[in-house]
């Protein structure tokens, strides 16, 4: 190009100039730029070349989340948003993760707030195009000690874990790329939750056809239940975060049914369990470690393509347990 100029050397240096690394690149440097993984490659600036993709993992400022982006950020190639609801929070999530040498990114996400979610989603597709890999861990219990009503306990619980996941799904999965991985993090107490639920109920969320609608309709029938105490004369169980994480294990089953006849190949959702976890929400009584917590979320994360299970399952200790 240079060469056509009326002063070609001057051309040649003004180009140079334009460069942050002092000199154009050659044809070297963009043959070196294809083996970038495997060699240095000298006129790779850090802004010409896109990441390979991103991993995003909701509520990770603490806890299991947390551990999920530590393990994915060793794992993962490409970049790791740590997402959370409190800015102060995650990025003080961030500098310890750096300190141990890794180099997760940060997004805000409220997963209540529709607004948030799509900020997200916005940011996500203009800095990566699409996502490979999402953790849906953000989720809230309330203590034993609490005193807000049972009501009012069933709509927050099934609002966050429930409702505010699903709102995730809905706004990102059509970022997702052919071999996407989705970890929904649900709970052991799911399957103890849906064994205390009539017959009549279990048969609802057990449908193997059971829709997405007709899901969030049972999901509303127990909150607008619980409002007046009839939750369990009308057959639920009287646990709310029970109740929100059973919405959460079949809205995965619904989400393979659906994703399996998506023209994207090889998506793949699992409903996950981390075990008893030694976190904030369990009063630090649980058993595990956050990274024995994440073990299993981040599994199902990275199942390698062509997975064809587990798909669509509800998974423990890496192991797919019948649910029900
Ligand atoms: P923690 O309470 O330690 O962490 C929960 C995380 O979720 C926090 O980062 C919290 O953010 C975030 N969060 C809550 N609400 C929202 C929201 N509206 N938007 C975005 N982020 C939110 O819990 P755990 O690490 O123990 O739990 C992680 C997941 O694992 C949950 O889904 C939980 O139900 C599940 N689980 C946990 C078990 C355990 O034994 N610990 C057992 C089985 C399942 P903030 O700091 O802002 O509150």
């Amino acid at each position: 190009m240079c060469s056509l100029e009326p002063d070609p050397k001057k051309a040649l240096k003004d180009c140079d100039n334009t460069q942050i690394l002092g000199n154009i690149g050659e044809g070297r440097d963009v043959a070196m730029a294809c083996l970038y993984l495997a060699a240095d490659a000298p006129f790779v600036t850090g802004t010409n070349l896109n990441v390979s993709g991103g991993a995003e993992v909701t509520g990770a400022n603490k806890g299991i989340g947390y551990a999920v982006v530590q393990a994915l950020c060793k794992q993962f190639d490409g970049d790791v948003l740590l997402t959370g609801r409190s800015e102060e929070r995650c990025k003080a999530a961030v500098a310890e993760l750096q300190k141990q040498g890794m180099s997760p990114k940060y997004h805000q996400l409220d997963i209540d707030d529709q607004a948030s979610i799509n900020k997200l989603r916005d940011f996500v597709k203009e800095q990566y195009g699409g996502i490979d890999v999402l953790v849906n861990n953000a989720g809230i219990a309330f203590k034993q000690s609490a005193t807000e009503s049972f009501g009012e306990q069933a709509r927050v619980s099934c609002g966050t874990n429930f409702t505010g996941t699903l709102n995730v799904c809905n706004t990102l999965f059509p970022l997702l790329r052919p071999h996407a991985r989705v970890s929904n993090v649900s709970s052991f107490v799911s399957q103890m939750t849906i064994s205390k639920c009539s017959k009549e109920i279990q048969e609802k969320f057990k449908n193997p056809s059971i829709t997405m609608d007709q899901l969030k309709g049972l999901m509303q029938q127990f909150i607008d239940a619980a409002q007046t105490g009839s939750h369990q004369k009308q057959g639920f169980a009287d646990w709310s975060y029970g109740m929100s994480k059973v919405g959460v294990t079949v809205m995965s089953f619904i989400q393979q049914r659906e994703l399996n006849s998506d023209p994207r190949e090889d998506i793949v959702v699992n409903a996950c369990d981390p075990g008893y976890v030694d976190t904030d929400m369990t009063s630090h009584k649980g058993t595990k470690t956050v990274e024995q917590g994440a073990d299993t979320p981040v599994y199902v994360a990275m199942l390698p393509p062509g997975t064809t299970s587990p798909k669509g399952d509800f998974v423990s200790d890496r192991t797919i347990k019948k649910w029900g």
